[in-house]
């Protein structure tokens, strides 16, 4: 499957944590994230991942981008609601493309369990 995962600032370490909890799983993926959430899932897994722009900087809209495109099939989102992110409108964006194309994506650690469990049982539709 081809799986996208972003955090914002204050979600990294919590999306960090779950992501290397979870590493043989997501090491059996194709894994995209925008700039820094990739570059620090990769120093501390090892796991290759494709990265795109840094949020702030247009990454969001190039993954809302792949979901148009349907080239993701999953998406884990750790947005951070307490916290006024310049790039608000691109957060919506790609939430709303998410929700047009039907891409199951956790937006907060508590549905990110429940949805890799259902990638690990294989219950993920594959675009
Ligand atoms: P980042 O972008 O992974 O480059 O920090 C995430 C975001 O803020 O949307």
């Amino acid at each position: 499957m081809r799986i996208a995962l972003i955090a914002h600032d204050e979600k990294k370490e919590e999306l960090l944590t779950f992501v290397d909890l979870h590493k043989e799983e997501f090491g059996q993926h194709e894994l995209f994230a925008t700039g820094t959430t990739g570059k620090r899932i990769t120093e501390l897994t090892g796991l290759p991942v494709h990265r795109f722009k840094s949020g702030p900087l247009g990454g969001d809209q190039e993954i809302g981008a792949r979901i148009a495109n349907q080239e993701l099939d999953a998406v884990f989102f750790f947005r951070d609601p307490l916290t006024a992110q310049p790039h608000e409108p691109d957060v919506s964006a790609l939430v709303r493309l998410g929700d047009v194309y039907k891409i199951p994506m956790a937006t907060n650690i508590g549905t990110a369990k429940i949805l890799i469990q259902g990638i690990i049982r294989g219950e993920i539709e594959h675009g």
